[in-house]
């Protein structure tokens, strides 16, 4: 059999890796987006690098749309097999890749209006909101731990990655000759002290891994700290300055873990009266298919559940659907804490709400996630005294603070104990995908230190023959 690396080589998004078996079946593991802010991005996103009618079938590890969000492409382009993810992640996938559509279909308006102006060709959305619920029609669910067959050469069994609800490591057990390969592709993994999912889980012996290197050189704050950091930051804002407080957020993940925060000091009394809104209509939809979950819930908040059965509503908490309501929120004069998407501040109601805010001294923008280099995130958190917001320059002179505490993704620490249920030995090869270069090394290193050998970091369309 033969593993090519179609994404996420050196990199962190794009995820897409493709088995091609003995007897010429083609699987797919992901089809995500290249979301970084390479110029090749869109390059990259509309030619998958292969023919989408030849592959039989697709394993999903997760929701993200760095893992998911190409698979309406490759239905547009004639897939015609499965796509085989976990019930959460399908119910996920079933908003995240509309909400997904719904963006390229607008930036393409957009972009289209510019295009008209200077007398250039018109352009097409990489997919449509209606492309997106034709891949939806090829979902098929599979809980975690069951064994499935997909065809006489390849098997799998979804184990639970701990890193977003849904999300799964794909153990693949792939007839080769006379002999039983087992791959395993760990798709995102996540923390063991994850505020509201469970661990991730230990899996069976595989002779070969694909595995992810997001923080391959990092180590977390005490996800712990939260809470109490969260909490000061909220006075200081609402109570001593009566500002605004901004928390972006991705809709996924992120806004639950501050709403459920947020819900535990209201429960303790603890969280001044201040009104909270979670201005997004993804995340309002995410949350609901989180509550459908709560088996997936580790047991802390299982437990916190017994005195509060809704940890992601409290009295004050007010989720926005509404674009008018978003809008009204500026005239509001009263302090607020606003939870708004995009977690990177790049597009969303988020950007909006800086426009408006970021020239009050009492605002504090409060940034709780990953923010890539060139970002407005990252300028802001760098201390830019100046910011270009829809083309405004604006001076800087809201409050900037970052919280370290959350993250979806294991450092690397957490990484090499998940790793360490697997006996090295047995080990023939580990793949180093989804990751920077530079972290790629560093963990490679870390994993050798360890006894972990033959550790490949594949450039982009590399191949091996797997025996
Ligand atoms: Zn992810």
């Amino acid at each position: 059999m033969i593993l090519t690396i179609k994404g996420a080589a050196k990199t962190v998004t794009g995820s897409k890796h493709l088995i091609t078996t003995q007897q010429g079946k083609k699987i797919l593991l992901d089809c995500g987006l290249y979301q970084n802010s390479a110029k090749d991005n869109d390059e990259l996103n509309s030619h998958l690098g292969f023919d989408a009618a030849e592959i039989d079938a697709v394993i999903l590890s997760h929701a993200h749309i760095d893992h998911s969000g190409n698979l309406p492409l490759l239905v547009k382009q004639g897939f015609r097999g499965k796509i085989y993810a976990t019930p959460a992640t399908r119910d996920l996938c079933a908003i995240m890749l509309l909400d997904s559509a719904h963006i390229h279909e607008n930036d393409t308006v957009y972009l289209n209006k510019r295009r008209l102006k200077q007398g250039k060709p018109l352009i097409k959305p990489l997919y449509t909101a209606k492309d997106a619920s034709n891949c939806m029609k090829h979902f098929y669910a599979v809980p975690y731990q069951n064994e499935f067959i997909i065809n006489d050469e390849v098997s799998f069994v979804f184990t639970d990655a701990g890193h977003i609800l849904g999300s799964a490591v794909i153990n693949l057990a792939i007839k080769d000759e006379n002999k039983l390969i087992h791959l395993t592709f760990t798709g995102d993994i996540g923390r063991p002290t994850d505020l509201i999912i469970k661990a991730p889980e230990k899996f069976r012996q595989a002779d070969y891994i694909i595995c992810e290197s997001t923080y391959g050189n990092r180590l977390h704050d005490d996800a712990a700290l939260a809470a109490e950091k969260l909490l000061q930051i909220v006075l200081e804002t609402c109570v001593e300055k009566k500002g605004k407080l901004l928390i972006p957020a991705f809709s996924l993940g992120r806004t639950q873990e501050v709403v459920y925060t947020l819900d535990k000091l209201k429960t303790q009394g603890l969280l001044p009266p201040v009104k909270v809104f979670v201005d997004s209509p993804l995340s309002m939809n995410a949350t609901d298919i989180m509550r459908k979950y709560t088996d997936s819930f580790n047991d802390d908040i299982q437990e916190y559940m017994k005195i509060d059965d809704d940890p992601f509503g409290f009295k004050n908490l007010i989720y926005i659907q509404d674009a008018e309501e978003s809008k009204a929120l500026n005239e509001l004069k009263e302090p607020c804490i606003i939870i708004a998407a995009s977690g990177m501040m790049e597009a969303g109601r988020i950007k909006h709400h800086l426009h408006n805010n970021i020239g009050k001294e009492d605002c504090t923008l409060l940034v709780v996630g990953f923010v890539p280099p060139n970002s407005l995130g990252h300028r802001l958190l760098r201390g830019d005294k100046q910011v270009r917001i829809f083309g405004e320059v604006h001076d800087v002179k809201m409050q900037i603070k970052s919280l370290n505490s959350y993250s979806a993704h294991a450092d690397y620490t957490e990484m090499i104990d998940f790793l360490s249920c697997q006996d090295k030995s047995k080990v023939q090869q580990l793949f180093l995908v989804h990751g920077n270069e530079d972290v790629m090394c560093d963990f490679k290193i870390k994993l050798m230190e360890v006894g972990f050998n033959n550790i490949a970091i594949p450039e982009l369309n590399d191949f091996y023959e797997l025996h």
